[in-house]
């Protein structure tokens, strides 16, 4: 028994006043025939040796019950259904009504009542795909005025759009899978996509590279990437990158680009889009160091005001990319005689 306080009140046990405590006790009864133990709230009169609930307290080690019976039964907990229901900011009513359920029903599961099978299943369902909480939203948009439907449409985007930067980042790592034990190939790390995003958002920030578009890009992170192996046996980023005409390309760059994080306009030509990359005014990097950083700098130093043209002639020139095939893998043992180094 753990007392949670002590009040001076009339006591309805003895009927006197004096300091009752409230105490949390480890209870269990049979709920559907299951045995549930759970953690219920009581006072206590220490002069009848009694408990006793208040009628707050019968609900809540009510609900107490009923969620430990859930959390035993692997069905989700109050508080869960409540969650899912806030990301896609709706009310209980409109959930229960998107679903087709009577309509307090995502009330009750809220609180007291215990949701059968079918539905946690459904609950589920909805919880895991916000592709399917937008079709159906789409199939009952009648049922709800304009203004509720748009809120609910929006926070499903939000909801599928964070989804989308998880698979995005997935499938990029199973690119980069088969490298994971080739120092070479990687400059001795495994990709960290955290890391690429604050790299890129740094050249986007720093306000000393001009023309931010792809190519010039693909440049900068292998010039960082490289730079680190040189300096500190270990790239920056973990990037692969194979030699193409325009010069160094990552493993995976079309998806690369696309990472929350990341922003860039595309800006249309006669024959090609351009992606030129924008910062977002957030100074911020969580996830590099100062030496990072410091490396970053000097690559912005040497290479922040070159055209494409120059960067990717800068690229020729260096070992690494003339002593690699085209469409080869650039390995990092070329980092010992990078030229950017040189440059004072
Ligand atoms: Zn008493």
């Amino acid at each position: 028994m753990e007392t949670i306080k002590i009040e001076k009140k009339l006591c309805t046990c003895c009927m006197d006043a004096h300091e009752v405590k409230i105490v949390r006790e480890k209870d269990h009864t049979i709920f559907k025939r299951v045995m549930v133990e759970y953690e219920a709230v009581y006072e206590y009169c220490d002069r009848a040796d009694e408990y006793l609930e208040t009628g707050e307290m019968i609900s809540q080690n009510d609900l107490a019950m009923k969620n430990a019976y859930r959390i035993a039964m692997k069905l989700l907990t109050a508080q869960q259904i409540s969650d899912i229901r806030k990301k896609y900011q709706i009310t209980q009513n409109d959930l229960a009504k998107l679903l087709g359920w009577g309509e307090k029903t995502i009330t009750r599961y809220e609180s007291h009542q215990v949701q059968d099978m079918a539905h946690d299943t459904i609950l589920r369902k909805i919880d895991a795909d916000p592709e399917w909480f937008l079709a159906i939203l789409e199939e009952r948009r009648n049922c709800f005025p304009e203004m509720a439907y748009l809120k609910y449409h929006n926070a499903a985007l939000q909801v599928f759009e964070g989804d989308r930067d998880k698979y995005l980042r997935k499938s990029i790592l199973a690119q980069y899978a088969k490298y994971c034990h080739a120092e070479l190939c990687n400059g001795g790390m495994n990709v960290n996509l955290d890391k690429v995003v604050d790299v890129i958002r740094y050249y986007a920030n720093s306000g000393r590279v001009i023309s931010l578009y792809k190519v010039k890009l693909m440049q900068l992170l292998w010039f960082a990437d490289f730079l680190s192996y040189k300096r500190r046996q270990s790239s920056m980023m973990g990037l692969v990158y194979t030699a193409l005409p325009m010069g160094a390309v990552p493993i995976a760059h079309r998806s690369i680009i696309n990472l929350k994080g990341i922003s860039y306009e595309e800006i249309e030509y006669e024959d090609k889009t351009g992606y030129r990359f924008i910062g977002d005014q957030n100074g911020s990097y969580p996830f590099l160091s100062d030496e990072d950083k410091h490396l970053l700098d000097i690559v912005i130093e040497v290479c922040g005001s070159d055209t494409k043209d120059q960067i990717v002639k800068r690229m020729h020139r260096e070992r690494a990319y003339q002593e690699t095939k085209l469409n080869d893998i650039i390995s990092y043992q070329f980092a010992q005689d990078l030229f950017i180094d040189e440059v004072p």
